[in-house]
């Protein structure tokens, strides 16, 4: 959504609320499950000042770093950043990304949130037990039989049986 902020010039120290959702878009490359409509507050302080604040959730779907499942992630943000309208500049003097032509562009707002907010580590459950480096298999699904035919006691006990029978027949 694009809100038009020179709307709001004429009204100093006035609150203006919208109702803003992130439904049906993505973050980064991870589709967004869930994104509930929230609450934006936009506050004209002075001159060309303003104020945005509100807090909201999203849900992503991330594949789990171990077994690549993919893993619902809820994000809690809570948004809190002052501008100038006419330098597009924020507190700190850096550029909003979220500012075009005077407009606040809260899918970018949202979308800069949210990925400051990513986990850095997905897992499935704490134990996942991750993939087969062999056959790819899920482990959290039960053991593959890569494990049982190929452990390396396995494989010496099976070479010594050989070199035992290749001795016999001498
Ligand atoms: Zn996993
Ligand atoms: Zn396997």
């Amino acid at each position: 959504m694009l809100i038009e902020l020179t709307e709001l010039l004429p009204f100093q120290e006035g609150t203006r609320e919208y109702p803003v959702s992130y439904e049906g878009r993505t973050v980064l490359s991870y589709a967004v499950s869930s994104a509930p409509e929230f609450v934006l507050r936009i506050v004209h302080t002075r001159g060309n000042s303003f104020q945005i604040g509100g807090e909201g959730s999203l849900t992503l779907r991330i594949p789990c770093a171990r077994c690549l499942e993919l893993t619902e992630q809820t994000i809690l943000f809570t948004l809190d950043r002052s501008f100038d309208l006419e330098s597009g500049l924020d507190a700190d003097g850096d550029e909003c990304g979220f500012l075009t032509d005077k407009l606040l562009d809260t899918d970018r707002l949202i979308l800069d949130e949210a990925v400051m907010n990513l986990p850095a580590r997905v897992l499935c459950r704490e134990d996942c037990k991750g993939l087969c480096e062999r056959c790819g298999a899920n482990l959290n699904e039960g053991p593959c039989s890569c494990g049982e035919r190929e452990t390396p006691t396995r494989m010496a006990d099976a070479i010594m049986a050989a070199m035992n029978a290749a001795k016999k027949k001498k």
